[in-house]
């Protein structure tokens, strides 16, 4: 157990590594970053892997023999090992590079989805999802003729599994996210799974939320497919990836075409490369591929285990923080128990809408998210028309709460609530 106050020590000094929470806001505010599940802030390590990159190693990669090319070809291929560790992959070839967590989840549908699925046949996932885990099987069920299922959540954004085993009767696939971007709400993952597998389904991960917060053991959860994006978890926007199982991706057809993927090319028909290449059509995002490598560097040097301790700990004080403008009218939404969410807090405050809420809070220098958080449906179901939502990380302070928490007083005042 690390103290408390260690714990916000380490914090302030892992800020400094991120410039741009050193810039003051336009009305001259220190800068409360509170929106780390849209996007996280890049430390100077990732932004420097960029510039070496396109300064040092550019050159097209797999089919150059000169330097360049193969140090780029190294780069690139170093990375996915990288983040293949990470997870705890077997092998980095289960790893594919895509553009987001959104393009990984559509690679799953229309190749593995259209390969397997019959009419008859059911996918089944969460009243939570964000819409990157909720459209693709939309269209899937649509296009396939099956049935698409939901596991339904309680007014804490709590998973339901009293009917578990009837609603996985015929299906197919499990589609779930980790850690929902809304509520923060975590996954029983340790339950399904199983039983989704004594079920016959297989099961795919929306890791946006998790992998970035905490150690994701692909192998130890046994999940057959999971889904990432670069830019929540200190890397670039335009990288993100798919783990999938060997037997699962080597049996499934490609979801681009074009080059790189391919072994040989005749006019009328093609063999396609070995993964994880064979899902890699046309030039990847290798600068961005290989700066996600140094966010993998350097989130594994500061240590998952203690991003995740700390960020339990600060949504904990920030809990305790903001309850105490409860009589004020604020309302605080997602799991009761801590232990249950992620530091992800959404909230409203009285009637008043969540948008004009994160504006005066970003008067303040506190920046939140406000609305439906790609979650409509959940909304609906809540009878929210919209939430404001704080997100913590890694460089994340009991300042930027107490920040926070003074700007939700100066909203009340406003508003008249205070
Ligand atoms: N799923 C979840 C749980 C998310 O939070 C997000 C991003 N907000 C996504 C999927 C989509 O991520 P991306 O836009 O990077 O594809």
């Amino acid at each position: 157990m690390i103290a408390p106050s260690k714990l916000d020590e380490r914090a302030k000094t892992i800020a400094r590594d991120f410039p741009i929470l050193a810039q003051p806001t336009s009305r001259g505010k220190r800068l409360a970053f509170l929106d780390s599940a849209a996007s996280s802030q890049k430390p100077q390590a990732v932004i420097d892997a960029l510039v070496h990159y396109y300064t040092y190693d550019n050159a097209n990669i797999h089919r150059g023999v000169y330097e360049l090319a193969e140090r780029a070809t190294a780069a690139f291929e170093g990375a996915r090992e990288k983040v293949a560790r990470f997870i705890n992959a077997a092998e980095s070839a289960e790893l594919i590079w895509t553009r987001n967590t959104t393009e990984s989840i559509n690679l799953v549908s229309f190749s593995w989805g259209l390969q397997n699925l019959r009419p008859g046949d059911a996918i089944l996932t969460s009243q939570l999802e964000h819409h990157s885990n909720l459209v693709p099987w939309q269209l899937l069920a649509a296009k396939t003729g099956a049935d698409l299922r939901f596991i339904e959540v309680d007014a804490n954004g709590m998973h339901e599994l009293d009917d578990l085993d009837e609603k996985l009767h015929g299906v197919k696939l499990v589609a779930l996210s980790h850690i929902s971007n809304s509520l923060g709400t975590i996954a029983p993952l340790e339950t399904i799974v199983p039983r989704a597998h004594a079920a016959g389904a297989i099961v795919l991960v929306d890791a946006a939320q998790s992998v970035p917060h905490m150690k994701v053991d692909v192998r130890a959860l046994d999940v057959d497919f999971l889904a990432a994006s670069g830019h929540k978890m200190c890397g670039p926007t335009g990288i993100g990836f798919l783990y999938g199982k060997r037997a699962l991706l080597e049996a499934m057809p490609p979801f681009l075409t074009g080059g790189d993927m391919i072994k040989r090319v005749e006019y009328r028909e093609t063999s396609f490369n070995e993964i994880p290449w064979k899902f890699e059509a046309g030039t990847s995002n290798i600068a961005d591929a290989v700066a996600l490598g140094a966010a993998v560097d350097y989130l594994e040097t500061i240590g998952m285990d203690w991003v995740h301790a700390h960020e339990r700990r600060l949504t904990a004080f920030a809990l305790e923080r903001m309850r105490t403008l409860e009589p004020l009218g604020l309302a605080i939404y997602g799991p009761l128990d801590p232990k249950d969410r992620s530091g992800i807090i959404a909230f409203n405050l009285a009637d008043v809408h969540a948008h004009d809420l994160a504006s005066i809070l970003d008067t303040e220098g506190v920046c939140v998210r406000a609305g439906h958080h790609c979650t409509m449906p959940l909304m609906e179901k809540m009878g929210w028309p919209a939430t404001a939502r704080a997100s913590f990380y890694l460089y994340n302070t009991e300042e930027d709460v107490e920040q926070l928490a003074g700007a939700l007083h100066k909203a009340a005042r406003i508003f008249k609530l205070a």
